[in-house]
């Protein structure tokens, strides 16, 4: 089975990341990167809601090629290409020298509080069993 690498994480947490409670699910999950790696899996949000979402901001073009690429994320200090949102985030949590644009005045922070802003009213986005 493919496990992101964020998914093997456990409870030690030497990067010291923030610890982030999935809105659906009692789940908690180290780094954003994270929260959005089971988000992407689709059990909790309609799959693939995380990708399209990532283009509804006025950011998108300093993270964003284009939906229909194979890699439409790419980190814009050092322009390296993603397939999910998730990599992307992991790649900032874990690279000093791309980890600023996760602060709240840059593209990656400011995605962050979009996608929480969004989901602390989910609508119809939530799956319920
Ligand atoms: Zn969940
Ligand atoms: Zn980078």
């Amino acid at each position: 089975m493919y496990l992101h690498p964020a998914a093997r994480q456990d409870l030690d947490n030497p990067l010291g990341l923030p610890i982030y409670e999935c809105w659906f699910c009692p789940t908690n999950w180290i780094g954003f990167s994270g929260l959005l790696y089971h988000l992407e899996e689709g059990r909790c949000v309609k799959r693939d809601r995380i990708r399209t979402l990532a283009f509804d901001t006025p950011e998108y073009g300093f993270y964003g090629n284009n939906l229909t690429d194979e890699n439409p994320f790419f980190c814009f200090q050092c322009r390296t290409q993603f397939p999910q949102v998730s990599h992307l985030y992991h790649h900032v949590e874990q690279n000093p020298s791309c980890s600023y644009l996760l602060s709240p005045s840059e593209c990656l922070g400011a995605l962050r509080d979009f996608y929480i802003e969004y989901y602390e009213c989910p609508g119809s986005d939530y799956v319920s069993y």
